[in-house]
């Protein structure tokens, strides 16, 4: 499906994170890579030049969201990219796999992210926002002119991610959920579950009385 005109969402099944795939050009989390296969012929059959496709972007590292890394970025040759306090992670195969019984991959980080850096694609340009709290290195991507918000397990439609997994932290996740409160958000693309159009501001209010 396509939440937002020109970005692909294959939804995760399972434990698996979403995948989004952006302008022919960015991938946004791999899922575990138990579907690698599946999601690789979906991104096939939308006929893109794999040529264009040019990053991945983990919005952090856990294994849900970034198993699949190693098997993309063999397949087409590109940078892994992830926040700076998660590149180790990533590296180690420090990515809480073995919460599903599953033996992680470790991966070579290509490129570090940090708050503020911009990541183009043709019709998008999307801000870094570090957002701690699920994780240390946690990020969200925002285009501000689109008003989509790309927000990983920091927030999703129903609610505040979760802060109890090794390197959880549940005042830094109200800070980031306070910070995104500042942001005009329209469309959230979140880590699991379906995109949610409007209403975000209610959203997060709600998610951080649960939290709070
Ligand atoms: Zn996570």
């Amino acid at each position: 499906m396509q939440p937002y005109r020109g970005i692909y969402l294959f939804d995760g099944v399972g434990f698996d994170s979403n995948v989004y795939f952006i302008d022919g050009e960015l991938i946004v989390d791999t899922g575990s890579g138990i579907y690698f296969k599946e999601i690789r012929d979906e991104i096939e059959n939308l006929r893109f030049n794999p040529n264009k496709i040019k990053m991945i972007v983990n919005t952090h590292s856990h294994f849900a969201h970034s198993g699949g890394d190693k098997k993309f970025r063999d397949l087409l040759k590109i940078p892994v990219c992830i926040h700076a306090a998660e590149k180790k992670n990533l590296e180690t195969g420090n990515v809480l796999a073995e919460r599903f019984r599953k033996v992680s991959k470790s991966v070579t980080v290509d490129r570090v992210l940090h708050e503020g850096d911009v990541i183009d694609t043709t019709r998008f340009s999307f801000k870094v926002i570090h957002t701690p709290g699920h994780s240390p290195g946690s990020i969200c991507l925002y285009d501000e002119r689109r008003k989509i918000l790309i927000s990983g397990d920091t927030l999703f439609s129903d609610g505040p991610g979760r802060y109890d997994l090794p390197g959880g932290d549940r005042e830094l996740l109200i800070d980031s959920l306070e910070r995104l409160m500042n942001l005009n958000i329209m469309y959230l693309l979140p880590g699991h579950g379906m995109p949610k159009t409007g209403g975000i501001i209610y959203l997060i209010k709600q998610s951080l009385r649960k939290i709070k």
